[in-house]
């Protein structure tokens, strides 16, 4: 059977980055928004920002709250929301999962401050869509992790007992596999956990509800407008091809886009990563009791992840996972990661057989040495936030207020978080990044395939698999 119709997937849904994501179709449909042309001068502001994704709208929003006077010019070279923000999976989720390496980097302390620093953007994010009438489906129900292999089951176990161990036992909650097939029915969910901490957002709504949001607070967007030279200055000035903006501030907001500048080429890697869609199908959703709004992802390593829509649709993560060196079309028009995330979607949800997977997309993940974003000042007036490996929702609000707190030179709670200005830790250069991300991926896919299928990885993949901890890189089983 050709594996189109094996996987029941829409003949679209094979031309991933044919068209942009759904979400950004289904936003810019809604509200187009006024226009942002593109940068043809040169011009003087307060503040520079490159890019126009969640972090350079946030730290937009947050310097406006600050000093609505301030001049502030977010330079786009696609639109406001084309890049991942526009079309990730969706959930904006806590990092209490994340304990481990929080705690290990900044002590426990350090780490709870940390996780509740996301916990308050994640309800602010709720509280800006709610006064800023921007309906982007904030839902907060709560994440539930969904084990689908034995080894999965010690994973939880480790993670709930570090929660309790730093006095945040309400945050991380162990699930029975007939508690987590309450929320969300599939025979592969063994067990797990519950982690309050959850929402789901459409993310393009929200994007371009912040975009709509800093045009009326007079914020100068230039879409299509790519900066292809940033000289620190100061001032600071942020070349284009048709004009620069010179400001005494620069923010860097480049999300992966940053492994093509010289500064931080080692601080990165780029993985794609994919998203299926399938049909409406609520009352699917409700035979499988998936009615509660929880994101839900399994505990692979090579993780899928999977949420519900208000139309009754699955929006379903996983597949990708392939390396680049430039962010080309194997982060858009990958038709085998389509083929890995479609599969995975039907072995979870064999109810959903009958269900089409209409659409697909893709987008590049800036993974970093630690799985955690870092913030920071490259120079005393430039400043960054980038590596947030896939998990950029809430913590691009919280680098916004970073952000916007280092330019302004605001002694905050923000800025004495653990993770700004902390010493990185560099990847190997090229080609030894490249070949070892290639090498390293395959073998984490066959130990976690190995794993669902209940069999013991080779010791040669559990061994490449486990190659970056050995390495000292806070990545991989
Ligand atoms: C398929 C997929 C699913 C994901 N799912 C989730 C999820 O469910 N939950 C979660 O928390 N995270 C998820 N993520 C990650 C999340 O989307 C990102 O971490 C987050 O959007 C980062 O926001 P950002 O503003 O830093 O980056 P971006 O949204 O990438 O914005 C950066 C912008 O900079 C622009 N840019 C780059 N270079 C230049 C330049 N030289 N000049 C001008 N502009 C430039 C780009 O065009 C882009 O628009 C997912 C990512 C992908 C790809």
């Amino acid at each position: 059977m050709p594996v189109n119709s094996a996987l029941n997937l829409a003949g679209d849904a094979l031309t991933p980055g044919a068209q942009r994501s759904w979400w950004l179709r289904e936003a810019l449909a809604r509200e187009p928004g006024s226009d942002c042309p593109p940068l043809d001068k040169d011009v003087n502001a307060d503040v520079v920002i490159i890019g126009g994704g969640f972090t350079g709208l946030w730290t937009a929003f947050f310097l406006t709250e600050a000093n609505p006077n301030l001049g502030i010019a977010v330079l786009e070279q696609d639109i406001c929301g084309g890049g991942p923000s526009g079309r990730n999976g969706g959930f904006a989720s806590g990092w209490w999962d994340e304990l481990d390496g929080l705690v290990a980097l900044y002590g426990a302390e350090a780490a709870v401050r940390a996780c509740q620093a996301i916990s308050t953007s994640i309800t602010s994010i709720g509280d800006f869509c709610e006064t800023h009438g921007v309906d982007a489906w904030f839902r907060k129900a709560g994440y539930v992790f969904a084990a689908t292999a034995a080894p999965h089951l010690t994973v939880c176990e480790r993670m709930v007992e570090l929660a309790r161990e730093v006095g945040a036992a309400n945050e991380l909650r162990p699930l029975s596999a007939e508690e987590v097939r309450a929320r969300c029915d599939s025979s592969a969910f063994r067990g797990g956990a519950f982690m309050p901490d959850g929402a789901s957002v459409q993310p393009a709504f929200l994007v371009r509800g912040l975009r709509r949001v800093l045009l009326e607070r007079g914020v100068t967007i230039h879409e299509s407008t790519p900066v292809t030279r940033l000289e620190p200055g100061p001032p600071a000035m942020a070349i284009t091809p048709r004009g620069a903006v010179r400001a005494p501030h620069a923010v860097m907001a480049v999300n992966a886009w940053a492994m093509g500048w010289p500064w931080f080429r080692r601080a990165l890697v780029a993985w794609s990563s994919y998203v299926v869609l399938t049909a409406p199908a609520p009352d699917v959703l409700k035979a499988i009791h998936w009615t509660g709004g929880e994101i839900v992802s399994d505990l692979r390593t090579s993780v899928r992840y999977f949420r519900t829509t208000r139309d009754g649709r699955i929006a379903f993560g996983g597949g990708g996972g392939r390396a680049g060196t430039t962010i080309g079309d194997s982060f858009t028009r990958d038709v085998r990661a389509v083929a890995e995330a479609a599969a995975g979607f039907r072995r979870l949800f064999k109810s959903f057989a009958d269900v089409p997977i209409v659409d697909a997309w893709g987008g590049p993940i800036d993974v970093s040495p630690t799985h955690l974003p870092a913030f920071g000042s490259l120079f005393p007036n430039v400043h960054y936030a980038l590596g947030y490996t896939g998990n950029g929702v809430a913590p691009s609000h919280l680098a916004g207020r970073v952000l916007a707190d280092l330019v302004t030179r605001a002694d905050s709670d923000a800025v004495r978080l653990p993770m700004v200005n902390a010493t990185a830790r560099s990847f190997p250069p090229q080609p030894f990044r490249a070949l070892g991300a290639a090498l390293i991926r395959r073998a984490i896919i066959a130990k976690d395939t190995a794993e669902e299928q209940g069999r013991k990885p080779s010791p040669l993949v559990e061994a490449i698999a486990r190659l970056p901890r050995k390495l000292g890189y806070m990545l991989g089983p």
